[in-house]
């Protein structure tokens, strides 16, 4: 794909664009820890970002958020369907014990009777420009020739981060474009004179925070608290959870945020005989999960009580632990397979909508459909990604490692751990990476587009339904292979 303008620029322009932009960054809030393993530091740099924002077809972030409610619904559906998610999830916990410790909640808590019918979830779908198949396709009923698709990665209903850092880097790469019009060579260059046009509004943030307002004003108690579990070390996007956290009581003054980790609830929450939840004598309206999503964040059974005791009170969870369950990729590779998704979505529309992001998924399960699923990954490692049930990126596994680890694994349980998807290969531009410290790096580049939802409901009552702005991040796809290396930079989608 074309860069959004010619590239490169002469030195001179891309030095005080580079700087300009950099300072923006720091003024929009756009910050991140250098150090966060070091207690005592308090170094603090803008977060890496792409100095243009990077060219996304017009049509594809359309169709991003015109399936978003449906994504919404169906996995309010699937959290609330117990013989799917246990079907789905049987053989995966019998060798992967993070799983198992999430299901085992599951279960205690279905059992005893779930406390809190309201789930509020806050979920962000990420999607690769596929250039597989440059064919014809159809999008909205409209046939056309596309160079481009839109497929899902996956969809991520715990911690799904960035809606702050989304709003701002607009604001960055907007008045950016400005100080482009102002240099007429440029502007020949660039050969548009309304690139404020090509930027989306983004309200990423005002939809999360009117979500978890909605959850702690349904609960219903003035005087109760939102919690935030957080990790415990001070993480480097400690920022992005702040501007939430700050933002809810900036414009909701009667509320109170407070974070803990999940070791101090496990210390401190009181969990009542009426499921009420209380947390140093306050009562807990909503838990809003930025941990509890990686094995890590459990180094002690402390941890799983306190995630056991938040999923039995009372408080509105954002994710409750069946939405965490529907989120695994493990659910997904399912919803992916043929009739599946019209099980939990009546609309045709919607069915065609959700199906037409999916990139082939398939099962590790045990017996011949597993079995060819093998045959096939090792035949042609290099057309798939191999995925654990874990979050946070860095666990994939890629070409010819697949092979090896398909053939330690291959007739043994601890396959349907995985599952394997066909991989994407997604559009690639030149952009300049800006990092800190660093001189801006001309690189090739490829993006991934997140779209938000902001869901509540209690059982078939639907009381919120949104499609809740946008977060791109982008890959270096020249030194990284741009292949899940966690270390996307953030971006803005410049429509074209
Ligand atoms: P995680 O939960 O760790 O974020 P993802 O499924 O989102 O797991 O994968 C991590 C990254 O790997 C994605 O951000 C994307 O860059 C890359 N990736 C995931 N699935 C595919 C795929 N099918 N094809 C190509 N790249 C993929
Ligand atoms: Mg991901």
């Amino acid at each position: 794909m074309e860069p959004v303008v010619p590239l490169p620029l002469d030195p001179s322009t891309m030095d005080s664009l580079a700087v300009s932009a950099k300072d923006q960054a720091i003024l929009n809030g756009l910050a991140y820890l250098t150090d966060p393993q070091n207690d005592s530091s308090d170094l603090v740099s803008f977060k890496p970002f792409v100095l243009l924002p990077s060219p996304v077809p017009r049509f594809l972030f359309d169709q991003a958020r015109a399936v978003q409610k449906d994504f919404n619904l169906l996995v309010h559906r699937v959290s609330h369907d117990r013989a799917f998610l246990t079907r789905c999830l049987s053989s995966v916990i019998k060798v992967d014990n993070f799983t198992a410790g999430l299901f085992h909640i599951y279960e205690q808590v279905q059992k005893e009777g779930v406390a809190q019918p309201i789930c509020l979830g806050v979920h962000r779908s990420d999607y690769l420009l596929d250039t597989t198949n440059n064919a014809v396709m159809e999008t909205h009923g409209v046939t056309a020739n596309r160079q481009f698709q839109l497929k899902q990665t996956e969809i991520n209903t715990i911690a799904a981060a960035g809606a702050g850092f989304a709003e701002k880097m607009a604001s960055v790469h907007s008045p950016f474009f400005i100080l482009l019009f102002t240099c007429r060579h440029v502007l020949n260059l660039l050969g548009v004179t309304n690139a404020y046009k090509h930027i989306p509004e983004n309200r990423a943030l005002d939809s999360q925070v009117e979500g978890f307002v909605a959850a702690w004003e349904r609960y219903g108690s003035q005087r109760a608290i939102i919690v935030f579990v957080v990790e415990e070390e001070r993480c480097r996007n400690v920022f992005s959870q702040r501007l939430m956290e700050f933002s809810v009581m900036e414009k909701y003054p009667s509320i109170t945020v407070r974070r803990y980790s999940l070791r101090q609830i496990a210390e401190d929450a009181e969990l009542k005989s009426d499921k009420t939840l209380f947390m140093h004598g306050s009562e807990v309206a909503v838990v809003y999960f930025r941990a509890g999503y990686s094995p890590d964040h459990y180094p002690t059974e402390k941890e799983w009580n306190a995630r056991l005791m938040i999923e039995r009170s009372r408080a509105i969870k954002c994710p409750c632990i069946s939405y965490h369950l529907a989120g695994t990729k493990k659910v997904q590779q399912e919803l992916a397979q043929p009739g599946v998704l019209e099980r939990f979505l009546e609309d045709p529309k919607s069915v065609g909508r959700v199906r037409a992001t999916f990139a082939g998924q398939h099962t590790l399960e045990m017996g011949l459909e597993g079995d060819r699923t093998v045959q096939m990954a090792m035949r042609s490692p290099e057309d798939y990604v191999m995925k654990p049930q874990r979050e946070g990126g860095g666990n994939n596994i890629y070409g010819e490692d697949i092979k090896t680890i398909l053939d330690e694994l291959k007739n043994s349980e601890e396959r349907t751990a995985y599952i394997i998807m066909d991989l994407i290969c997604p559009a690639v531009v030149q952009n300049y990476f800006m990092r800190p410290g660093h001189r801006p790096k001309l690189l090739g580049s490829s993006c991934e587009l997140g779209v938000f939802g902001v869901f509540m409901a209690e059982g078939d009552q639907v009381f919120h339904n949104k499609q809740g702005g946008h977060y791109l991040r982008t890959n270096d796809t020249t030194t990284d292979g741009g292949i899940d290396v966690g270390h996307a930079v953030v971006d803005s989608p410049y429509l074209v």
